[in-house]
């Protein structure tokens, strides 16, 4: 693949081209952004060759969209329309039923590759890109079956290059399912960072008192807002379903607390620790 476009040139676009770059040192890497400045940033560190417009895409041998998933609706009837009937084009959405439902009647939709990469960091922007990113994580792919027998052949490919797990699934469960394990976590990471800021006015105390715990666990709450909101939108039965179970949690350990109820805090914590089992199992 000589031509690569990135529509969205951040943390994950930019994380993809240096990787694609390492394995590919042929391909040039083609940029298209919103803002020029944003493009000059990924020009300067070196994750793109070159700046490109939406109407280049007629060259191009594979494009991948990384881009806020509202703007991914929008923009990826346009992006078919743009490019020639053998490009393949994915994108990396954290939701993938709006995405797909966008284009499952366009005339290219074998041309599109709905995939999510379980992989990131709570920066963003080209500076938060880093080599690397993807090795050992997971690509769930969704609607296989909607793509060309030989694009997926070539994704493929490159996803275990550059040494990503493939997992299939359906839009609708991959949604269902990543409302539990990240949507809620970052929800979650926000909301404990504001019951601390709102209590500590004086943020010189938080850091003075925060000890790795705090940290670890607030950390995706650094996450950006642009991202995550189209995120919640798109997802919003979901996540609201994994927030009521969260929150009647949340309401039971307070009410054993006001009833001095420690033996069953103890067991509710120890049956948690299972998490360990469940998390030392997929690495
Ligand atoms: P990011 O670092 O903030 O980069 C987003 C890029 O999209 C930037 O190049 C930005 O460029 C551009 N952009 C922002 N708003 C846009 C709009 N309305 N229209 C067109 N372009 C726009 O975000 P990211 O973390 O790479 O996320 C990109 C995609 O990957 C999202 O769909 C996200 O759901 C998905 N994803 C993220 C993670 C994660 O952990 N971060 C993990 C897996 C998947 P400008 O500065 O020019 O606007």
């Amino acid at each position: 693949m000589k031509n690569i476009f990135f529509i969205g040139v951040g943390l994950i676009g930019g994380s993809f081209a240096i990787d694609i770059k390492n394995y590919n040192p042929e391909a040039v890497i083609h940029g298209i952004s919103r803002k020029d400045e944003t493009l000059n940033k990924a020009l300067e560190l070196k994750l793109i060759d070159q700046k490109a417009t939406i109407d280049d895409l007629k060259n191009a041998d594979l494009v991948i969209v990384s881009i806020p998933v509202d703007a991914t609706v929008k923009l990826l009837p346009t992006i078919l329309d743009k490019i020639s009937d053998t490009t393949l084009v994915v994108d990396a959405g954290s939701t993938k039923e709006a995405i797909c439902k966008a284009v499952e009647h366009h005339k290219r939709r074998r041309n599109f590759l709905a995939c999510h990469p379980i992989a990131g960091t709570e920066k963003s922007g080209p500076t938060a890109a880093i080599s690397g990113l993807y090795k050992g994580k997971t690509n769930i792919i969704c609607e296989v079956e909607k793509t060309t027998f030989k694009l997926q052949e070539k994704a493929l490919d490159l996803f275990r290059a550059i040494g990503m797990r493939i997992r299939y699934m359906d839009p609708v469960s991959h949604d269902k399912h990543i409302a539990y394990v990240s949507h809620l976590s970052h929800i979650s990471a926000f909301m404990l960072g504001k019951t601390v800021i709102n209590k500590e006015k004086n943020e010189r105390d938080i850091f003075d008192m925060a000890g790795s715990g705090f940290e670890s666990t607030v950390r995706l709450a650094k996450s950006s807002p642009a991202m995550w909101t189209p995120i919640f939108k798109q997802n919003k039965e979901n996540v609201i379903e994994t927030l009521e179970e969260y929150i009647n949690n949340l309401q039971n350990f307070k009410e054993l607390m006001q009833q001095d109820n420690f033996s069953e805090i103890f067991k509710e914590m120890e049956n948690t620790n299972y998490i360990k089992q469940i998390l030392n199992g997929i690495k």
